[in-house]
């Protein structure tokens, strides 16, 4: 059996989730229509719904986050002006550079500090002033959580002002927004009240197959409508896919504490038998392994626990990952010990 089976331990991200029966039934039964005629009810009960809860006039239903955040940066900037972002933000570092590619928008990357936040003095400090020599600052894109990391929600009212102060949009790459959120034990909507624009992964933590929502005024969320179109997203009888997003939403926010407390269980495992690990916020576990990541991986797939290996070793906790699980990857990383022992002894 390959180790990419159904039986694997995969902890390589909370993508790899499945549906659970009951958002298979909720998805087989989902009354559709042709969305890009406006006419697909369960899309539009999405999109109004999880705007309504978010704090936002308008919703957009699409395919992946990626899209969803290439959209809204679209929708904020025009060619020629500039976001300020992470330099290891997904919006910035992992999306095809579609903001530069196919918005001609300039990205100011700024180092990401410790705690997952962008330095508020260097943003201001990164903000051009109102030259011809220069791309015109236009957005703050922020990542929240960001590496599994929560953003306080007192940073986000400073750097609500510092936006509006200097006359900048603020978008949310809310890809894990509900990990922030049950982390914190907030409404969601505590968190986006400080934004312009919002992307949401129902594909994440969420457990849904397919999907993001972006939220934003009705002027925002009209143009990137209008993207949306002419970037190929516009799909017909998605229904289908936002049922499974409606039943995430309805179902399995509550449940990422579950995840989170597994993240941590699993750390403490780690720490117990001596490994590096980072402290654990949310769902994913940083483990610093020096140069034996690479040899880790491989050992850890023979014995069917799937892991992210570059740096550091990414653990993310999920749906489809029980605590007995939890219990098997240490016991995994155990033997891995063992053998490097009996390696060099
Ligand atoms: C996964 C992710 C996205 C978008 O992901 P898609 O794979 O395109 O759906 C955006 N931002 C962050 C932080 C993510 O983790």
């Amino acid at each position: 059996m390959s180790s990419f089976s159904v039986k694997s331990i995969d902890l390589r991200s909370d993508t790899v989730t499945r549906p659970v029966p009951a958002m298979l039934d909720a998805m087989a039964r989902a009354p559709v229509g042709d969305d890009v005629y406006g006419e697909d009810p369960t899309v539009n009960r999405l999109e109004q719904s999880l705007a309504g809860r978010l704090g936002f006039a308008q919703g957009l239903f699409v395919p992946s986050g990626t899209m969803s955040n290439l959209l809204g940066l679209m929708a904020h900037c025009d060619r020629g002006e500039e976001y300020i972002v992470g330099q290891q933000a997904h919006t910035y570092k992992y999306e095809g550079g579609g903001a530069a590619v196919l918005g001609s928008i300039q990205p100011q990357p700024l180092e990401v500090q410790a705690d997952g936040s962008l330095d508020l003095a260097q943003v201001v400090a990164a903000i051009k002033p109102d030259d011809f020599h220069f791309a015109r600052t236009r957005l703050l894109a922020l990542e929240n959580t960001m590496q599994g990391k929560v953003l306080p929600l007192g940073y986000l009212a400073e750097a609500r002002r510092l936006t509006q102060a200097h006359g900048l949009s603020l978008h949310l790459d809310g890809a894990r927004l509900y990990n922030a959120a049950v982390k914190l034990g907030v409404e969601a909507r505590e968190i986006t009240r400080h934004f312009d624009s919002v992307s949401v992964c129902l594909s994440k933590g969420l457990g849904a197959p397919v999907g993001s929502v972006l939220c934003g005024s009705a002027d925002l969320i009209g143009r990137a409508r209008r993207l949306r179109k002419m970037v190929g997203g516009g799909m017909r009888q998605a229904g289908i896919l936002a049922a499974a997003g409606l039943y995430a939403l309805d179902h399995q926010v509550e449940r990422l504490a579950e995840d989170h407390a597994n993240a941590q269980q699993l750390a403490s495992g780690l720490a117990e038998l001596g490994y590096r690990v980072e402290p654990v916020q949310t769902n994913m576990v940083y483990v610093d392994m020096g140069s034996q990541s690479e040899a880790f991986r491989l050992f850890a797939a023979e014995q069917g626990v799937l892991v992210t290996a570059s740096s550091r070793l990414r653990l993310v906790t999920h749906l489809d990952v029980s605590r007995s699980q939890i219990e098997q990857a240490v016991a995994v990383f155990a033997g891995f010990r063992r053998s490097m022992h009996d390696e060099n002894p």
